[in-house]
């Protein structure tokens, strides 16, 4: 899933360099559920930034952090910032694991965001 990403992505998530294409975002921090959520973010991004001239954004890094997703970039513009605050309250809605709907919970001083299947004895 990470290299179709990159391969649909190449500009947001890698860079050129002597004419190959290397990936900046390295293994993104979260499990699969979550793929769909960046995959309709990333496409939203290049959307934007199509139809927006001069407007650069580079991804730096993707990753859970207490139950959610969090998207680090710089560059970018309001557009942008709505629909990374978007994806990342979504994600508190949505199963990390399989993406099926779930909440957030608090497991061994741990939050995360599962589906009922998903939930931790
Ligand atoms: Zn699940």
């Amino acid at each position: 899933m990470e290299i179709l990403l990159h391969n649909k992505y190449p500009e947001l998530l890698g860079e050129q360099e002597d004419g190959e294409y290397r990936p900046r975002v390295w293994g993104f921090e979260h499990h699969d559920g979550w793929n769909v959520i960046v995959d309709t973010l990333c496409q939203s991004i290049q959307h934007r930034i199509k139809h927006a001239p001069g407007l650069v954004l580079k991804v730096t890094q993707v990753k859970e952090k207490f139950g959610e997703l969090r998207f680090y970039y710089s560059g970018g513009d309001d557009y942008i910032e709505g629909a990374v605050l978007f994806a990342e309250l979504l994600s508190s809605r949505i199963c990390e694991q399989c993406g099926q709907l779930g909440q957030k919970m608090k497991i061994k001083g741990w939050v995360i965001t599962r589906c009922p299947i998903h939930t931790p004895e």
